[in-house]
């Protein structure tokens, strides 16, 4: 089995906590990690490590990240395709750079299934993303009955595709493939079910930003990702990294997933 070049690109390990956890349960759960790691001597500059809090905790996280220095990374959930204007209840990427937020999630299937996001929306909140400087976590997958229909790779492509129109080959992006059968559902993708898609994705990296983009850019997986399974996907030579939701909320264990390379092997 191919291994993993690290040399090329740094692991992403992403904690996605969706509506959970408020801004004080976030500050309090930031530090926590932050000590974790550092106990046991994670080196945040092997492995990189985000978590993606809700809106009303990102200021809080800010401060604390900022006033205490710490190695981590963090974003926002979403983000509007818009820049500012009546547009209630949306959020600006502006004011996400404001808060120094690295990286938006964009596309997540709950997103798409729950409030109807498709591909032409994604693709301008991708756009609006680039432009406020921070780095959209393109997140794509199949449903049980895409997977049934038309293989594994079809629809995540096609997701892709729409989603890089308006991205030049100077943008930093990342990004998640995501069944969305393997999402909160306990039943994880293989790795080599993983590795097959992720491969197709960095294909498509390929045809439209270019070789050096294709090489440079991060393809996470996600869906239903542990302390236990991790190993697998990371010896995978086109899976560089994890999108995490339900794992991200157990210090114990996202703190487990982001030190695979104690139990992966590499
Ligand atoms: C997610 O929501 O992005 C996700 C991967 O969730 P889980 O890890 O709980 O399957």
């Amino acid at each position: 089995m191919a291994v993993n070049d690290n040399s090329r690109r740094t692991p992403l390990i992403a904690g996605n906590w969706k509506m959970n956890l408020d801004h004080l349960q976030a500050i309090a759960f930031v530090q926590k990690l932050a000590w974790n790691l550092k106990d046991a001597k994670h080196d945040f500059s092997s492995v990189e490590v985000a978590v993606f809090p809700p809106f009303t905790d990102l200021r809080s996280v800010q401060t604390l990240v900022s006033a205490d220095k710490l190695p981590l990374a963090y974003g926002a959930q979403d983000v509007s395709a818009q820049d500012s204007g009546a547009y209630t209840g949306e959020i600006s990427g502006a004011f996400l750079s404001q808060l120094e937020c690295q990286y938006v999630l964009i596309g997540h299937s709950e997103r798409r299934t729950l409030h109807g996001e498709d591909d032409e929306q994604v693709a301008a909140k991708v756009t609006a993303a680039i432009k406020h400087n921070l780095v959209p976590i393109i997140c794509v997958g199949e449903t049980a009955a895409d997977l049934e229909l038309h293989g594994p790779s079809a629809v995540p492509v096609a997701q892709l595709k729409t989603a890089l129109s308006g991205v030049s080959n100077a943008a930093d992006i990342v990004v998640a493939y995501e069944p969305v059968w393997a999402i909160g559902s306990g039943q994880a993708a293989t790795p080599e079910q993983a590795e097959q898609v992720a491969a197709q994705l960095r294909n498509v990296l390929k045809e439209t930003l270019g070789e050096d983009v294709a090489a440079k850019t991060r393809i996470l997986y996600g869906g239903s990702v542990k302390g236990v399974n991790i190993a697998g996907f990371m010896r995978e030579p086109n899976v560089d990294g994890a999108l995490v939701g339900g794992a991200s909320l157990d210090i114990d264990e996202f703190s487990s997933i982001v030190r695979f390379q104690k139990h992966v092997g590499l």
